[in-house]
C-alpha cells in the first residue's frame, strides 16, 4: 500500500483532496505555468496540481503546507525537483515576500473551504506583487467574490476583492471529483491583481470599516446603517440616494463614500 492510501483525509484541515484529472488538467490550463514563473501552491495535499505546475515550471514550485503528516508524501513524489520547496504551516501566518524575488507570484489552490475568505484577504495584503491567482472554492463563495452590484451574493466579499482584482470565475466542480466527497459543488475562480487600482481610496482601512459598516445590516438603507460615519446630506452631496440599499453600490461608489470620510 503507498503511503498516499495510508493517509487520512482530515476534516480540521480542509482535505478534499482531487482525484478527477480532467478537472486537473481544466485547473493546470487555466493556470498556464511557464518555465521561470513564480508560482506556490497553497495546501498541496497529496500533490494533485503539484505534479502538472512542476513539469510546467521544468522543475520550480513553493508549496505551503499545513499537514505535517502530508510531508513526507510530498517529499517522496517530488524532491527530484531541485526547485520543490516545502514550506510546512499555517498559509494564513505565512509570509509570502520571502517568496518574492525579482518575479510576481502566480498562487494555485485547491484551497481548505474552512479557510478560504480569510486567506483572500491575507493574500490581497501583497497584491501588488502577485501576477494571479487561482484558486478552488465553494461555488457559492466563488459567485460571491464574482457578483456585481444588486446580485443576491453582492457583499463585503465582492466589493473588497474587486478594490484589488479582476474576478473571472472559471468552472463548475462537482462534489464527486473528491475524496471524500464534500456536500457541496465547487467552483474555479481566477483573480488578477491590478496593475493600478481603478478607484484607489485615500485610506483603504477607512473603506474597510465603511462597507463592514454598511452591509451589517443589509435589509436597511444606508441612511441607517452608515449613521455616525456619513450624513443623509453628505451622501446626496456625492451623488448617492440615502434610501439605497448596501448591496446596490458599486466599488466606485464606496470608495466615494470613504474618501468623504478619510
Ligand atoms: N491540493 C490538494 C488536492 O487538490 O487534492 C489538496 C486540497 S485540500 C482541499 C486542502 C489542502 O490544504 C490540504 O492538503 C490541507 O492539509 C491544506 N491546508 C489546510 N489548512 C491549511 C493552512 N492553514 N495552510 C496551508 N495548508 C492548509
Amino acid at each position: 500500500m503507498s503511503s498516499e492510501h495510508q493517509h487520512r483525509a482530515r476534516k480540521r484541515f480542509g482535505q478534499n483532496f482531487l482525484h478527477d484529472h480532467h478537472v486537473i488538467d481544466n485547473i493546470l490550463a487555466a493556470v498556464s505555468a511557464k518555465p521561470g514563473h513564480n508560482i506556490v501552491e497553497i495546501g498541496p495535499g497529496q500533490g494533485a496540481i503539484t505534479e502538472g505546475v512542476l513539469k510546467a515550471t521544468e522543475g520550480h514550485l513553493n508549496v505551503v503546507e499545513l499537514d505535517r503528516d502530508l510531508i513526507p508524501i510530498l517529499e517522496s513524489k517530488f524532491n527530484h525537483y531541485e526547485g520543490f520547496n516545502i514550506h510546512q504551516g499555517d498559509a494564513l501566518k505565512f509570509d509570502f515576500r520571502q517568496l518574492i524575488q525579482d518575479e510576481p507570484l502566480k498562487i494555485v489552490g485547491n484551497l481548505p473551504y474552512n479557510i478560504s475568505t480569510p486567506l483572500i484577504f491575507h493574500l490581497l495584503t501583497y497584491h501588488k506583487d502577485i501576477t494571479d491567482m487561482h484558486f478552488m472554492l465553494q461555488k457559492e463563495v466563488v459567485n460571491r467574490l464574482g457578483a456585481s452590484p444588486r446580485e443576491k451574493n453582492y457583499g463585503r466579499l465582492s466589493i473588497m476583492v474587486q478594490y484589488y482584482c479582476a474576478v473571472q470565475p472559471l468552472f463548475i466542480v462537482k462534489p464527486g471529483s473528491f475524496h471524500p466527497v464534500p456536500k457541496v459543488d465547487s467552483a474555479v475562480v481566477r483573480m488578477v491583481p491590478y496593475t493600478e487600482l481603478p478607484f484607489p481610496a485615500k485610506d483603504v482601512k477607512v473603506l474597510e470599516k465603511v462597507v463592514r459598516q454598511a452591509f451589517s445590516m443589509r435589509r436597511k438603507t444606508l441612511r441607517n446603517t452608515l449613521k455616525g460615519t456619513v450624513s443623509s446630506e453628505q451622501l446626496e452631496a456625492l451623488g448617492i440616494d440615502p434610501s439605497a440599499r448596501p448591496e446596490t453600490l458599486s466599488v466606485e461608489q464606496y470608495v466615494k463614500i470613504s474618501d468623504s470620510v478619510s
